[in-house]
């Protein structure tokens, strides 16, 4: 695609707006996973500023540029503030959530080493983060069951899980799928009691739950605060608002975040001193969030959360009313699943789609139902009635249309397919012979394959979504 001379800025710019035609909205909150909007262009505007402000200074040698160091002191400062630590408390602005759960995992890794592979104790309700963390680290997951009612951690199974090579034992606030808090104070004292470190995924929930609570939300302990707590992450381009690349992760003890970094001069080239997982980095995204917490202020930030409170309660409220649909637990923070009784939710799903919003798909799991998810953010009270009238219509539709067909079968066709002996393009041939189209443009009615996926283990879904990847991306 490289041309032979240099194209204008205009030119580009009407070449992206074309390739971003089938794209989900960013603004409107009909987009109820991946967006958080404020729905204050002005806070936006300051962040996109800041952003190209910093576009070009690259944190990869601190001595060289101070202004990002000063920067990060105030985001994580600031972080601190809300989530418990006092002044000097020690934390790493990352590039998102699952950077900083993979700092701390290796600062748990580094910091007390065992003697077999280290082990980590993770709810089945944690984030795909650990896993990945785990797996590039190289080190064990441990999954703990959560209760069935609750979807929250259980302590007496985190207990048990505990073992001599156990370096980390994690709780979320909340855990992403039903949007439930652990009973963190629980778990940390558990891990505490057994010489253990503990951490909090507060990716999604960290700049958030302190200030649902400010605005009259029951919120029980999950930060700093907390007895037992070791690391915490906080993810600023989640309920922060900051432009995407924006998380912290939060230590109890400089040790402990001096276990996360990474130093070499092991060449001949200029010394390498790492606090994150990349090397040469654009402090861009640092400027955006510094500037959309200064934007937002406490004002912006409670006034966002009042409005998330009021959207959740009216949401959940509104759903339940709904024939055939039910909220899963009891949601603490503002995101809310619910299954469908007579109503395939993912049928549902492409309904929605159709009318112009997107409601995201999870599959069951561990005994959880497939359910759908929507994560309510400050600009969601707007538009709650109408997001209700979509899931009520919608649901009406799927229950006439009945669950999705997929042909006989393909689930143990797929469950027992060797996908190594497969080609990407003979892939792309069996999705077709099945009527999903890889090669299509725009957006794919997601519903088989989502039922299809739905059928398979765990394992089997990996594999499929591993190959799928590769195929789009040829
Ligand atoms: C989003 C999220 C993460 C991972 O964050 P990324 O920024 O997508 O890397 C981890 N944990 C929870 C609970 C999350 O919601």
């Amino acid at each position: 695609m490289l041309p032979e001379n240099g194209r204008t800025s205009e030119d580009l710019l009407a070449e992206i707006s074309l390739l971003r035609r089938h794209d989900l909205q960013v603004r409107g909150g009909k987009v109820t996973a991946y967006i958080y909007d404020t729905g204050r262009p002005e806070v936006h505007d300051a962040a996109a500023r800041a952003y190209f402000e910093m576009l070009e200074v690259n944190t990869l040698d601190p001595t060289a540029f101070p202004s990002a160091v000063a920067m990060e002191r105030q985001v994580v400062g600031a972080v601190a503030g809300l989530l418990g630590g006092g002044p000097g408390t020690p934390g790493i602005f990352t590039s998102g959530g699952t950077e900083s759960i993979m700092l701390a995992m290796k600062a748990a890794r580094d910091a007390r080493p065992v003697a077999g592979r280290p082990r980590v104790v993770v709810p089945v309700t944690a984030h795909p983060a650990f896993h990945k963390a785990a797996h590039y680290l190289g080190l064990e997951v441990a999954p703990v069951p959560v209760d069935p009612a609750t979807f929250r951690a259980v302590p007496e199974a985190v207990a048990e899980a505990i073992t001599p090579d156990t370096v980390l034992v994690v709780a979320s606030a909340p855990s992403y799928p039903q949007g439930v808090v652990d009973p963190v104070a629980d778990i940390a004292a558990i891990a505490a009691g057994r010489g253990v470190l503990c951490h909090v995924d507060a990716c999604v929930g960290g700049w958030l739950l302190p200030w649902l609570a400010e605005a009259g939300a029951s919120v029980p302990p999950f930060d700093l605060t907390v007895p037992g707590v070791t690391s915490i992450s906080c993810d600023l381009h989640k309920f922060g608002y900051a432009p995407k690349g924006a998380s912290v992760v939060l230590f109890s003890d400089p040790a402990l975040r001096r276990a996360a970094y990474f130093a070499s001069a092991a060449w001949p080239g200029y010394t390498v001193i790492n606090a994150t997982v990349q090397s040469s980095k654009s402090a861009g995204p640092l400027g955006g969030a510094w500037a959309t917490l200064n934007a937002l202020g406490r004002e912006g930030y409670l006034a966002l959360a009042r409005d998330t409170l009021t959207a959740t309660r009216r949401l959940a409220e509104g759903i339940g009313a709904i024939p055939g649909l039910r909220v899963l637990g009891e949601p603490e923070a503002s995101l809310v699943a619910f299954a469908g009784d007579d109503v395939d939710v993912f049928v549902l799903s492409d309904e929605a789609r159709k009318l112009g919003w997107f409601l995201q798909p999870q599959l069951s799991y561990a005994g959880i139902p497939a359910n759908l998810h929507v994560t309510v953010t400050g600009v969601t009270l707007a538009g709650v009635e109408a997001m209700l009238e979509v899931i009520a219509a919608s649901a009406e539709a799927a229950r006439a249309a009945g669950p999705p067909r997929v042909p006989e079968g393909l689930a143990e066709i797929l469950a027992t397919l060797d996908l190594d002996a497969i080609d990407d393009a003979t892939f792309t041939e069996l999705a077709a012979s099945v009527g999903i189209d890889l090669g299509g443009e725009g957006q794919p009615e997601m519903a088989v394959v989502n039922a299809v996926l739905d059928a398979l283990p765990a394992p089997a879904r990996e594999a499929i979504l591993t190959r799928f990847l590769s195929v789009i991306y040829s």
